[in-house]
């Protein structure tokens, strides 16, 4: 998956380690990345849920691994899709992308009318929380420079 870095060549997505207070390393954090001016950036998308993930280690900083993956269903589609990739260089990331997607929403929303169905609140809760990590997102959001 690609996008246009602000130096103009192409930036690719990837997933990072990420290393915090030295102790805890965050696994499967969606980066875009330029090859030719170095910059890179964590996905739009998927920012505030990371620094709530940061937040939240602030109070046990014991030495761990973490899959960001687990915690957040778009970084868990865009692990998936990158792996596929690996595979396939010439694979439409784009549709690939949204197929995913909207397999991956319509998943929930049946899971969300089971919970319910089961009078279940903290499962309803938690699907909600995963369907509100992928709604507003739109491939198209990947691959502009938009910056909001
Ligand atoms: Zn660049």
């Amino acid at each position: 998956m690609h996008k246009q870095c602000l130096c103009g060549k192409t930036m690719v997505l990837e997933l990072r380690k990420v290393i915090y207070a030295r102790k805890v390393e965050i696994l499967h954090v969606p980066v875009f990345s330029c090859p030719s001016c170095c910059s890179s950036e964590v996905l739009q998308h998927v920012a505030n849920d990371i620094k709530e993930l940061l937040q939240s280690l602030r109070d046990q900083p014991s030495s761990q691994r973490i899959s960001f993956a687990r915690n957040n269903e778009l970084a868990e589609i865009i692990r998936k899709l990158v792996i596929e990739e690996a595979g396939n260089p010439n694979a439409d990331w784009q549709s690939s992308l949204e197929e995913q997607l909207e397999l991956r929403i319509n998943l929930l929303l049946d899971l969300y009318r089971y919970a319910r169905s089961l009078g279940d609140e903290d499962w309803m809760n938690d699907v909600e929380k995963r369907l509100t990590q992928l709604s507003g997102f739109t491939s198209k959001s990947v691959f502009t420079n938009t910056k909001n």
